[in-house]
Formats: structure tokens, C-alpha cells, sequence
């Protein structure tokens, strides 16, 4: 089992790698362990990421098989399947990090289509809050901010809205921190040390 802390010092050199545009050598050659994995795994890390096709956990992060335990959706919302499959990989890999991985510029932020409703009805309160301040006036800081609120709510979710995680944050060491990605720089700040 890997402490959340070192977890979260590898997930950070990946990245550092990945913005230097440098790929490192254990992502490059992890399709080789291919057989070794068939008969197990040990992620070392959960991202709830956002499904957006520029933000694919395994590349920005520069890592291979049978590192990172993915779930991506749209706005990297919080619903009930979502706390499920944090809860899976926690409790039955030992898992200890969860990271929540906005993006700038999202779409589900932006979005305000029909379809997107079961998204966007979860992104909404975030947004809600920050249309009473004076951001209303500045379209772009609004959505900057907006994403990061949204982040902050999913880690609010998933730190509060599970049993099985709660007891396993006081328990246990896990660790669940919010992160945005940049798609600009294509460097993850995260939102604590
Ligand atoms: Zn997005």
C-alpha cells in the first residue's frame, strides 16, 4: 500500500514530466507487465476526472497500466455511482489518494444544454453562489472560478457524502484533494500540499 503522500509526490513528478513534454520510462514500458497485471492490481491513486478529451488522466499524469484507478464524467461531478467507485478501489486496492481533476475552460461548466441536465443540475449551485458577487461582471474570471468551486464541492462530496470514506479518511490515511488542470501550460495545481 502506498501512503497518500507519496501518491500524491509521484503524481506530481508525472506531471512536471508531462508539461516538460518528457515521457519517463516506467509509463513507456508498462504495457510489458501486461501479463504480470492479468492476476492483479494496486493502483496507487483514484482521479475523478472530467471526460473531456484533452484531460486523460494517464497521459498528464505520465503514468501506465495499473497505476491509476480512472473515473471520468463529465464536469468530474460527484453522483452516487461515482462515490461507488471511489468507495471500490478504496477499500478493496488500499488506494489511499483521491485526487478530483478539474480542468480550465470546461465545457460542463459552460454548459447549459437540455441534455446535460443530471451534469449540469450538480454543477449549478457551484456557479449559483458566485453569480451573487461581483465576478458576474467578468465572464471569464466567473468560469475560472466556477470550475475551481466546482472541484472544492466534488471534494466537499466525497470527503462527507460516504461512510465508508469518511471512516477511511480517519482511519485509515486517505486523502482526497482537489486539483486543476491547466489546459494551456498543461501543468496540475493542486489545491493543498
Ligand atoms: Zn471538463
Amino acid at each position: 500500500m502506498i501512503p497518500a503522500r507519496e501518491a500524491l509526490e509521484r503524481l506530481r513528478e508525472g506531471n512536471l514530466r508531462f508539461a516538460a513534454n518528457v515521457r519517463g520510462s516506467d509509463a513507456f514500458v508498462s504495457h510489458t507487465r501486461r501479463a504480470e497485471l492479468a492476476s492483479g492490481q494496486q493502483p496507487f491513486a483514484i482521479i475523478l476526472g472530467c471526460s473531456d478529451s484533452r484531460v486523460p488522466a494517464e497521459i498528464v499524469f505520465d503514468q501506465g497500466l495499473g497505476d491509476l484507478f480512472v473515473i471520468r464524467v463529465a464536469g468530474n461531478i460527484v453522483a452516487p455511482s461515482q462515490v461507488g467507485s471511489v468507495e471500490f478501489s478504496a477499500a478493496r486496492y488500499f488506494t489511499r489518494l483521491v485526487v478530483v481533476l478539474g480542468h480550465s475552460q470546461c465545457g460542463a461548466i459552460l454548459a447549459t444544454s437540455h441534455n446535460l441536465r443530471a451534469i449540469v443540475d450538480r454543477v449549478r449551485p457551484s456557479v449559483e453562489a458566485l453569480l451573487q458577487t461581483e465576478l458576474r461582471h467578468d465572464s471569464d474570471a466567473l468560469v475560472r472560478e466556477a470550475v475551481r468551486a466546482n472541484i472544492r464541492a466534488s471534494v466537499d462530496h466525497l470527503r462527507h457524502g460516504s461512510q465508508v470514506l469518511e471512516e477511511l479518511i480517519q482511519r485509515d490515511g486517505l486523502l482526497v484533494v482537489g486539483a486543476e488542470y491547466s489546459l494551456e501550460s498543461g501543468v496540475v495545481e493542486f489545491f493543498e500540499p
